[in-house]
């Protein structure tokens, strides 16, 4: 026997607490109208995990607490505990006893105990439904619903038998499993509608990310090239500059030297300077005199002009031959002009003289005047005898001055053109410095230009190092062609946004989570729809194999509720067997129908049954499940309330018959059903409107009490 004990504790009408002894195989709770039989039974389908208020007659879990009466109080809260015997390990607990506790506290609050460990509603009734027990079903039937079989649809009606059979718990579990599938496909869903939500997002960050990856390696590219081209640039431009500091050093060095040697020549010069005694100044006064001899000479031609003019006039007056005067004088005249053009002293003296012995020849044919003209004769030629003297000592003195300045003037032209020449060799070397500097100028300014550049491209120049021929100069050009690209492309990339790596690194790893996520939910799908065949595939099976019998049961009890007649039980045609290695949709879930034939009546329909024969028809459906598939127990509240007493004294038999595989729980007012029981609760209502249980244990021969009997007797259901 698996239940051993329930208890109850302000549970509908027992509000206080009462104890049920279940040691028995059949027992009957028997009572008047109202005394609290079924809730009795309430009390058990709730434990059995019902959700359902209406099932357990009431509207709300509150209504489920002792709502007091005049003189009772009303209960805070209604708790209900069965005791089982695991004793034979039916739950797969290691407990000999299994206590369920079901309790509701007036805010609604349920708290459901297995062996005192609080568990959730939904554990309890896997854990029941493990052991083929449930609230549904026909474990327990209601009162009013003896009939429920044939009132059920199709799919209810195998509901019923696969929950007899066992099946529920696959049921669940394939339930659990679509849940799983259904959430499961929702948020692959969801997954996939985020992943293609960010993904432009995502390449574009992506996009940026292999940008600036691309940035780091021209970057790298770049600073090797720059290292390079710089390196190399600096190295030649210092080169450059050594050489033209060196050049310019040894430049200046001549130009020292030189300068010296300027030097020495412009004392050279100067010594020879003043080694020019007086000859010039003596050159220059001889010169003077020679002017004023000059001068004379002017003065002598006036005269002898004077005296043509004056022999001229006596020779007319005296008849000397006056031709041969004219012709002397013209030669005299011709002397003088001769002697104008003349510089040469001596010459000059020469003429001189000539015209003296031409003025002599000019004298004989005069007399007074010729008289005066021969005085102005002596005085003439006292004169140029004069002139003459004066000459001759000119000429010595030039003759000695000019042999001292010839050497003179040969001694300073060579130092002069000396003294010139270094001038000029300074003047070279100067050019040529300063054209050095000047170079030195223009590589320094490209030396800084090159640092300039650097910085400005945010290089320190002071990292390049200078090298010398990495690059050979004639791809210098290409390699700064490079160098321009790689800056253009670095500047359209532009800098590195530390915020856009941070947001990419989010959103890959966001998209990875998703991904990861989408791989786990496609796993877990057909995982599930595996899992979901399979149990299709279980609980096809079993039913299958089960049912055929059930149908043979069926048809028995049909026999002998009836007394002929047959029965059937047929699977709608609508089930698709799940094949093995095939994605087949779930297969639909065929109905059970109910074909039976009764003796003497045509039944098309089975609504033409009445009250009676449809709770026999049910009876017998839950007998033909019994015997198939016999369960633990069976909580029967007056299903044979319709029954006449000969179909209660045969569903009694019916009972004592399963009675050594199924403990009943049997509500009766039938006095034949009551008498199969081994044990007997009456269910009073006391002066206060509480329910109160009396027991009484009977032996297989004890009759039920008179006093019970009648009481229960007097009240058959309609
Ligand atoms: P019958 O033989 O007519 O079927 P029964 O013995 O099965 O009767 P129940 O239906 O079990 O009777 O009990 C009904 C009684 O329980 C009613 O009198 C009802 O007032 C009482 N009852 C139901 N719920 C509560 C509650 N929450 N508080 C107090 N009494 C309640």
């Amino acid at each position: 026997m698996l239940l051993k004990r329930l208890e109850l504790q302000g549970f509908k009408s027992f509000a206080d607490k009462t104890s049920l002894d279940l040691d028995g195989r059949v027992i009957s709770i028997v009572g008047p109208n109202g005394s609290g039989k079924s809730n009795v039974t309430d009390a058990l389908r709730w434990i059995l995990g019902e959700r359902d208020a209406k099932n357990l007659r009431s509207s709300r879990a509150e209504d489920l607490i002792f709502a007091g009466t005049q003189t009772k109080p009303r209960a805070g809260l209604a708790q209900a505990t069965l005791y089982f015997d695991n004793s034979t390990g039916f739950f797969p607990v290691d407990f000999n006893e299994v206590s369920v506790s079901r309790r509701v506290s007036r805010d609604g609050a349920t708290q459901i105990f297995l062996n005192k460990s609080e568990i959730r509603l939904k554990d309890i009734i896997d854990f029941f439904a493990k052991s083929r027990l449930g609230a549904r079903g026909l474990t327990t039937v209601n009162q009013g619903e003896s009939d429920i079989f044939i009132r059920s649809l199709p799919i209810e009606r195998r509901m019923m038998i696969e929950e007899i059979l066992g099946l529920k718990e696959f049921r669940l579990k394939k339930a659990e499993a679509e849940r799983k599938l259904k959430n499961s496909e929702l948020n692959l869903e969801k997954a996939a509608a985020l992943i293609e939500e960010i993904k432009p997002h995502l390449n574009f960050l992506r996009r940026q990310v292999t940008r600036y990856n691309n940035r780091e390696n021209i970057l790298e590219s770049l600073r090797d090239l720059e290292n390079k081209f710089y390196g190399s640039q600096i190295g030649t431009l210092n080169a450059e500059l050594q050489r033209l500091a060196e050049e310019a050093q040894s430049v200046e060095k001549e130009i020292s030297v030189k300068k010296k040697e300027e030097l020495a020549a412009e004392e050279e010069l100067n010594r020879v300077k003043s080694s020019e005694p007086e000859a010039a100044e003596s050159l220059k006064k001889i010169r003077d005199e020679k002017n004023k001899l000059l001068s004379r000479r002017g003065d002598l031609q006036r005269d002898l002009g004077k005296i043509e003019a004056k022999l001229e006039l006596s020779g007319r007056k005296t008849g000397v031959d006056a031709g041969r005067l004219l012709s002397v004088f013209g030669e005299i005249k011709e002397l003088i002009k001769e002697s104008l053009n003349e510089t040469d002293l001596s010459k000059i003296k020469t003429i001189l003289s000539k015209v003296a012995g031409l003025l002599g020849q000019a004298e004989g044919g005069s007399g007074e005047e010729d008289a005066d003209i021969g005085l102005e004769k002596e005085k003439l030629l006292s004169e140029i005898k004069n002139l003459e003297k004066e000459i001759e000592d000119f000429g010595f003195e030039e003759d000695k001055l000019n042999v001292g300045i010839r050497g003179f003037n040969e001694e300073f032209s060579r130092a002069f053109t000396l003294f010139e020449e270094k001038k000029r060799e300074i003047e070279a070397f100067t050019q040529r410095l300063n054209r050095l500097l000047l170079d030195k100028e223009k590589t320094s300014f490209r030396l800084e230009e090159i640092k300039r550049e650097l910085s400005e491209s945010g290089r320190d120049p002071r990292t390049i190092s200078a090298s010398n021929g990495d690059i050979p100069e004639n791809e210098k050009e290409a390699v700064k062609r490079q160098i321009m690209r790689f800056r253009q492309e670095l500047a359209s990339i532009g800098d590195v946004d530390q915020g856009t790596l941070k947001e990419a690194e989010e959103t890959e790893s966001r998209h990875g989570f998703l991904v990861t996520q989408i791989d786990d939910l496609d796993k877990s799908i057909i995982d599930l729809k595996a899992l979901i065949k399979e149990l299709d595939g279980k609980i096809h099976d079993n039913f299958v194999s089960a049912f055929k019998s059930i149908s043979e049961e069926f048809d028995k009890f049909i026999k002998i509720m009836f007394d002929g007649g047959n029965g059937k039980l047929i699977l709608e045609k609508r089930e698709v067997v799940p094949q093995e290695n095939e994605a087949a949709p779930t297969p639909e879930v065929a109905g059970v129908e109910i074909e039976i034939n009764l003796p003497k009546k045509r039944i098309k329909n089975l609504e033409v049954l009445s009250g009676g024969e449809k709770s026999l028809v049910s009876i017998a459906a839950l007998f033909a499940l019994v015997s198939v598939s016999p369960p633990p127990f069976l909580v029967l509240d007056e299903i044979d309330a319709t029954l006449d007493e000969r179909n209660a004294r045969r569903l009694g038999q019916m009972v004592k018959r399963f009675a050594t595989k199924t403990q009943f729980i049997i509500v009766t007012h039938n006095r034949a059903v009551m008498e199969v029981a081994d044990m007997l609760y009456g269910v009073t209502m006391t002066p206060d409107g509480t329910s109160r249980i009396l027991s009484l244990k009977l032996s297989p021969n004890d009759e039920v009490p008179e006093t019970l009997g009648e009481d229960v007797h007097e009240a058959p259901r309609p």
